[in-house]
């Protein structure tokens, strides 16, 4: 297929932020490119594939059989200690997908086609062309050979690993104390209690700083996986080993169908996210919620806020950073205070020990602590609370709880 080698908007990767950036410029009538490296939009994934339907409300998707695999409306947390608590999110108008995610990005690419978009794939982006305003296209190696493309405006929505925005001088270099390590399998014939409920796993042994999770497929498919911190002795894998050895009579007849991994940016966004002519959108911006560490909703909305910004960028004939940092600025008012109290949240969640995680679970159990508060900390929210709750029924976890709230 034949490409024209001028566009007004080259967006980089067709992912979650990619298509939906996509659908967002094409639907106002801007000329739109866009190129991923991958001959196959979708596989392989890396992710849990658990959406939840505030996301999807936001980006206005509607869930499809296609994709749409598994309705989520319940949660189970599990201790250290083996204490469950069980969350019905139904009663909270909080539920999700377990979403067949190769399949969800394809159609979501087939709609940013039928707006107009224009797709090229096993096209590796190597490099940005500059011109005198600033980013002016991208340098592409597709089909053995170097070419290069131009546009008024790139959106680098490349993903956790993106090159793009240092290519362009933006600092987007992250500490590995920044990042969990994610590692998963999709495995068949596990056996699952409830369909509509996934199941998140703490300690210290099982899961530093993450979890454990299992996110059902169906009645017997699921993603088993883990994220822990970056940069451990022991590699994500090795935990999530153990952790299905150590649950072997519920994973004897179970066997992998898919593996997956990943590095996942549990962090602020980086401090800028425009320049001259460049927009960074999702994981290449790092907007993933940094306590459970899910970033395909956030790169949706911002898609939608940058496309919105860019188009009209394109359409008065200024695509300088000042013009385009009205993206940034309305995700920052929007988003990003919530996830700066979020990584609070998880700042304080890191530091809690077995023992202390041991205490919340057994109050929530005990109706101490109402369940709301779980999914409110996702949110950035009820931190407060949960302190003075352990505060009152530990003198030993006071001094602890006390010095995090000052
Ligand atoms: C193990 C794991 C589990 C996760 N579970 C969940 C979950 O359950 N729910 C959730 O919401 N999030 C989850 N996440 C996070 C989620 O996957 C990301 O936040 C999300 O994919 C970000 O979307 P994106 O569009 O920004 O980037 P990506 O989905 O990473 O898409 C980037 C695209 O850019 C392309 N690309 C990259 N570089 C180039 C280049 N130079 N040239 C051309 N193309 C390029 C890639 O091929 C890719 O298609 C998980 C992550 C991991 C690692």
């Amino acid at each position: 297929m034949r490409y024209g080698k001028n566009w007004d908007v080259i967006i980089i990767g067709a992912g979650p932020g990619g298509n939906m950036a996509a659908q967002e410029f094409a639907k106002r009538g801007v000329k739109t490119l866009v190129i991923d490296r991958k001959q196959q939009i979708g596989p392989p994934k890396r992710c849990g594939e658990g959406l939840s339907t505030r996301w999807m409300d936001i980006a206005g998707i509607k869930p499809d059989p296609r994709w749409a695999l598994q309705k989520i409306d319940h949660t189970v947390l599990v201790a250290p200690n083996g204490k469950e608590i069980h969350i019905d999110t139904k009663q909270m108008k909080r539920a999700g997908y377990i979403i067949e995610r190769s399949q969800w990005e394809k159609s979501e690419a087939e709609k940013a086609i039928r707006n107009g978009a224009k797709y090229m794939l096993k096209s590796l982006v190597t490099g940005l062309v500059m011109g005198k305003n600033g980013v002016a296209g991208v340098k592409v190696h597709r089909n053995g050979e170097d070419e290069e493309y131009h546009s008024k405006i790139v959106v680098a929505c490349d993903g956790v690993d993106s090159m793009i925005g240092r290519y362009a001088g933006l600092k987007t270099a992250m500490p590995l104390s920044e990042c969990d390590a994610g590692y998963q399998y999709e495995m068949a014939n596990v056996p699952i209690e409830n369909p509509n409920s996934m199941e998140l796993y703490f300690g210290a042994d099982i899961a530093p700083r993450g979890y454990v999770w299992v996110f059902p497929k169906g009645k017997d498919i699921a993603n088993v996986g883990i994220g822990v911190a970056g940069g451990l002795p022991e590699n994500a894998k090795v935990y999530l080993d153990r952790w299905i050895e150590n649950n072997n009579e519920r994973f004897k007849d179970a066997s992998i169908t898919e593996i997956n991994a990943g590095v996942i940016p549990v962090t602020t966004p980086v401090d800028e996210f425009v320049t001259d002519g460049l927009m960074l959108v999702g994981d290449a911006a790092r907007m993933v919620n940094p306590i459970h560490g899910g970033g395909m909703g956030a790169a949706l909305e911002a898609a939608m806020m940058a496309a919105e910004v860019g188009a009209n960028a394109i359409k008065v004939g200024d695509t300088s950073k000042k013009e385009l940092k009205r993206y940034q600025d309305m995700w920052q008012e929007k988003r990003g205070k919530e996830f700066a109290r979020i990584l609070r949240v998880r700042q304080f969640v890191e530091k809690l020990n077995d023992e202390q995680f041991n205490m919340i679970i057994s109050l929530a159990a005990d109706n101490k602590i109402k369940p709301e508060l779980f999914v409110e900390l996702g949110h950035g929210k009820g931190l407060v609370e949960l302190a003075k709750a352990l505060i009152k029924a530990s003198p030993g976890a006071a001094k602890f709880a006390t010095s995090f709230l000052k």
